[in-house]
């Protein structure tokens, strides 16, 4: 099977912030990599802009060594990395001062192509570098923005930010990054629900028992725990992404794979929320790690601050109030320094009614399970009879679709970054987040976070290298179910 690669009509990509973290370790090998699978036309340019004083050159060698740290197997590609280059350019920018504006404009006078600004900087640069291109004159009707997350951090600066873009552009022209929308996976989510006759019936509180979003790291804060503690996990993971994968998971079916029509139902799913109550909710953080061979600090060491309240592991159930999901719990739980890194979603039927093989059989559940980091696929557990003789014994087996295996070289990676950045260019924001989407998440998630300063609760300690707190098992054993294995 061989993939069918369109190039995107030319562009220039401004990455505001193109000297950063993200732009070295995802936005410039991503491209690098759509240039090379022949996506982008020779004529695009990438013009990186930051404060720091580099002329072109100088901006290349830090994409080269970006490239040659982050972008993969280089084998065989020095050409291609060569010619590559010579679609960088840089210009040295202060998104908070005049420096390097009358440049930066003098590059986008060119009319003939697409611009993008990527707002690879801090949150609190957004509206500096909003209002900036907008006195430049860089601010068109067709220009395009990514703005990065955390797009706010609670319902009120979420609102700010939102009004602070749409001063100066429309929400077509606003492109929010959640970069788990733009997974193989999830969006093979939609393609096994909604091109498949098979699961949409059964995909309803008749059939489905619950279903479980587990996204585990087993990384720490690491060097970003001065944002971190002050954003936490749920801020800073379930907000977002395991609020875009509950959407996906939950959703109606839009009438069309539209950007729009898809994100109404989105919409619809945050919107039919109940509130979370506190003993559905458990937080934890992580302990130091002392073993012979791992050493790591504790979450509290981690982020410097010896009565640190917020969370590196959350666990909550949730319920949907319509007609589809009334009365099918959704249980969330996602952490830092889990036993394995995994990030998986889990649909669990209900048992048969009746089991015709007697008490001895055991019950069986069929599991859809959609795993979307390591190994991206699906896998669907059924119940067949145990080989051998001996009498009808039953064993669960799945039906597993890696798609590394299934779909062979064609499933090459491509990046989750890399094809935003293509659906940027081809405008088509169906895997962005809008902004009523975003507000009426932080809607549903301050009272969370509010629910639990006002009583004072301190995250519970959960050994590293575990699955997160004991009460986030207790959570799933008062109902009569079990967390998933996480597994790698
Ligand atoms: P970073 O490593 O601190 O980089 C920040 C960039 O902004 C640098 O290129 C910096 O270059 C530039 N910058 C800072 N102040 C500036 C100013 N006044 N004018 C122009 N440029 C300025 O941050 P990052 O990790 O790349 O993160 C960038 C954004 O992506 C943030 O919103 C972050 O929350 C988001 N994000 C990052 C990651 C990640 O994995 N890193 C993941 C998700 C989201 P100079 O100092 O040379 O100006």
């Amino acid at each position: 099977m061989t993939s069918r690669v369109i190039p995107v009509d030319p562009f220039d990509l401004v990455i505001f912030g193109g000297t950063g973290d993200l732009a070295r370790r995802k936005i410039l090998p991503g491209l690098f990599h759509r240039f090379c699978a022949g996506q982008m036309p020779p004529s695009a340019r990438i013009i990186g802009a930051a404060r720091t004083d580099l002329d072109h050159d100088g901006y290349r060698g830090i994409v080269a060594e970006a490239i040659e740290e982050f972008g993969g197997n280089l084998g065989g590609k020095a050409q291609k990395l060569k010619d590559f280059l010579d679609t960088v350019f840089y210009v040295t920018i202060d998104a908070q001062g005049e420096d390097g504006w009358p440049e930066l404009q003098e590059f986008c006078k060119q009319k003939d192509r697409i611009e993008a600004f990527y707002f690879s900087v801090s949150p609190s640069l957004f509206g500096d570098l909003a209002e900036r291109l907008h006195h430049w004159g860089m601010a068109g009707p067709e220009t395009r923005i990514v703005v990065e997350k955390p797009f706010g951090r609670d319902l009120a600066t979420a609102k700010h930010l939102n009004a602070t873009l749409a001063a100066h552009f429309s929400e077509d022209q606003i492109y929010r990054i959640d970069h788990y929308l733009g997974k193989e996976t999830v969006q093979n989510l939609m393609a096994v629900r909604f091109g498949n006759m098979l699961f949409e019936p059964l995909w309803n509180s008749q059939y489905v028992d619950h279903i479980q979003i587990t996204v585990a790291e087993t990384v720490g804060v690491g060097g970003r725990g001065e944002y971190y503690d002050k954003a936490g996990a749920m801020r800073d993971m379930v907000q977002n992404h395991l609020m875009q994968l509950l959407c996906l998971i939950a959703m109606e079916p839009p009438a069309r794979f539209a950007p729009d029509a898809v994100r109404d139902e989105k919409l619809k799913v945050i919107r039919a929320l109940d509130p979370v109550l506190p003993h559905h909710i458990t937080r934890g953080q992580y302990e130091a790690e002392q073993g012979a061979e791992k050493q790591h600090p504790s979450y509290r060491e981690a982020v410097g601050d010896p009565r640190s309240k917020t969370e590196s592991f959350i666990a909550l159930k949730c319920h949907i109030s319509n007609w589809r999901w009334a009365g099918t719990p959704f249980y969330m739980r996602t952490g830092k320094r889990m036993s394995a890194r995994s990030s998986e979603i889990s649909v669990v039927f209900k048992e048969t009614p009746h089991s015709i093989f007697g008490a001895d059989a055991g019950r069986h559940r069929n599991v859809l399970s959609i795993r979307l980091q390591p190994n991206e696929g699906i896998t669907l557990g059924v119940t067949i009879k145990e080989p051998g003789p001996g009498g009808m014994r039953l064993i669960d087996v799945p039906l597993d679709m890696t798609f590394a295996e299934a779909l062979g070289d064609d499933s090459e990676h491509v990046d989750a970054y890399e094809r935003l950045i293509m659906d940027v260019i081809r405008g088509n924001q169906t895997l962005f987040m809008r902004g009523d989407e975003v507000e009426a998440a932080w809607a549903w998630t301050d009272p969370i976070i509010e629910g639990w300063e006002s009583r004072g609760e301190v995250p519970k300690p959960y050994p590293s290298g575990t699955d997160g707190t004991t009460d986030s098992h207790e959570l799933m054993r008062r109902d009569g179910r079990k967390w998933r294995e996480v597994s790698p």
